[in-house]
């Protein structure tokens, strides 16, 4: 099988297993929203980041609202999360730029959302895909990195590596949803600690499969 008649095999078992309507599981209701959760993110669960926005986002409804807060005043607000200084800092001084640069609005091209503290090319992609619907790249987070080097896709840890690679091979209508396919298997059969290839869908075609074929 070539490379992209792999991907997409790979995609195909995924979907089935996991459903084709996988999304972000931030939860947002724009992209203003978004974007600071993925931000608060980093390095954290998303389910925790989920248990503090609610609050957070009925305080401070939108970029605006934060241009005139020092960092410490969301402290109470996300103290809970790891980094979270860091973060304050970067979501203050986020919207200050959008409002300022972007008309209060959230940008939606990967160029110009990196340019955002805290903002990466993961962030920027999360925000387009699930946002937007716009996809310029891959998210590739700690879950696609393992998932790609299992699976044989990626011989790497670098995240921008595996997502040029990832976009040669899979169609970009998918880029949007692979990473939420890839972060599905890693949480459930192939995590970082363990791979349970016995209950893997993809235990037939993975390369790194000890279930006997
Ligand atoms: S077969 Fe095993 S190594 Fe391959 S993706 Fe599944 S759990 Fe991971």
């Amino acid at each position: 099988m070539d490379r992209k008649a792999y991907a997409k095999e790979v995609i195909r078992l995924l979907r089935k297993r996991y459903g084709p309507r996988l999304q972000s599981t931030l939860e947002h209701s724009n992209p203003w929203e978004l974007l600071v959760a993925t931000i608060l993110s980093a390095q954290s669960q998303d389910r925790q980041v989920n248990k503090i926005t609610k609050t957070l986002f009925r305080r401070y409804p939108d970029a605006k609202a934060y241009t005139k807060l020092r960092p410490q005043a969301l402290y109470p607000y996300i103290g809970s999360i790891g980094i979270y200084r860091n973060k304050a800092k970067n979501i203050v001084r986020s919207a200050k730029i959008i409002v300022k640069e972007f008309n209060g609005k959230v940008p939606n091209t990967i160029e110009k959302l990196i340019t955002l503290p805290g903002v990466g090319r993961k962030t920027a992609n999360v925000v387009l895909a699930n946002a937007f619907g716009i996809s310029e790249g891959i998210a590739i987070d700690t879950h696609c990195i393992t998932v790609s080097n299992r699976l044989g896709i990626a011989k790497t840890n670098d995240a921008e590596k595996i997502e040029k690679l990832l976009m040669q091979i899979v169609p970009k209508k998918d880029w949007g949803r692979v990473n939420h396919l890839f972060i599905a298997l890693g949480r459930d059969a192939c995590t970082a600690r363990h791979k349970y290839c016995s209950d893997c869908i993809l235990n037939r075609i993975c390369p790194s499969s000890d279930v006997r074929r």
